[in-house]
């Protein structure tokens, strides 16, 4: 069977938004998308070097049904949350976090020289599993190998570059999480499973994607079609991006703000037991 390349299946810019409690960030995918990106349910990515755009911060919220994924390029996050988890997010770390049946947390980017730049993913959970215990993930850069070829190096979060695997393992949607830099017209090729979903994000500068012409530039989400295989130029300024892919659920989604189920039903829970204060069902982290 011959091997197929991923088509470009759609480009989307992503849009200014004001989230949290008045953070400015830009948003690649989300809610209206659903579900062209399945497993994956909305891509942030905060990047200022104005502190009032971010201060603000994400005051405590709870999540339910789905993972979040906060990768900093450069900046801090305070985070601080209802398992007991209480830290800092630095450049080039990773939290992982796995709501489960239910987490209170907040996120609170702190005021620095420079720039804060950073992404958070949220990735779907299956039905069978939206209740099950909340789990926490904190990777330091140090932890996330990484691959350096001629061409390009690529940080390894989850799923593997070529044998080399990353931290985050045995999540249900089996993801991969790469960030790839590559020099002024490098190639890159990347093997994918057949039926997954794979998306790439513009950090910095520009590629360009078999089988298109279009340059893309920063800041676009590109979807891909199914295949086999992601392969991709950097353009003449080189290219920073993030390459994601997961096994799509095939689930209804049920959204209101920070919870995702799949039946109105269990949202209408969701916001009872918040009244209630019962929401919680976990106390203990388990650490993965
Ligand atoms: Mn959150």
């Amino acid at each position: 069977m011959s091997e197929i390349v991923r088509p470009v299946q759609h480009i989307l810019k992503a849009e200014d938004t004001l989230e949290g409690a008045g953070v400015r960030l830009k948003r690649a995918f989300g809610n209206g998308e659903v579900p062209l990106f399945d497993p994956f349910l909305l891509l942030d990515n905060f990047a200022s070097t104005n502190p009032r755009e971010y201060l603000a911060g994400f005051p405590w919220h709870p999540h339910r049904g789905i993972e979040t994924v906060t990768y900093m390029l450069e900046g801090q996050v305070e985070h601080e949350d209802s398992l007991g988890n209480k830290g800092r997010i630095d450049g080039g770390d990773v939290q992982w976090m796995t709501s489960g049946s239910g987490i209170l947390h907040q996120e609170m980017p702190q005021r620095k020289e420079g720039m804060l730049q950073g992404f958070q993913l949220w990735v779907n959970i299956p039905a069978k599993l939206k209740m099950g215990d909340p789990a926490y993930r904190g990777l330091t850069g140090g932890e996330i190998p990484r691959v350096q070829t001629d061409a390009a190096s690529v940080k390894v979060v989850a799923g593997s570059f070529q044998n080399v695997e990353g931290p985050v393992r045995g999540l249900p949607v089996d993801p991969t999480y790469l960030d790839i830099t590559l020099v002024p017209h490098a190639a890159f090729e990347l093997p994918v499973k057949r039926g997954y979903t794979v998306f790439s994000y513009l950090v910095d500068g520009e590629a360009r994607f078999e089988g298109r012409d279009t340059v893309v530039p920063t800041k676009r989400v590109v979807l891909l079609g199914d295949g086999d295989k992601v392969r991709l130029n950097a353009g003449r300024p080189g290219a920073r991006l993030l390459l994601v892919s997961g096994r799509p659920l095939h689930e209804p989604v049920a959204w209101y703000g920070p919870i995702v189920m799949n039946t109105q039903e269990e949202l209408s829970v969701a916001m009872r037991e918040l009244r209630r204060g019962d929401f919680i069902k976990a106390r203990e982290v388990a650490e993965v």
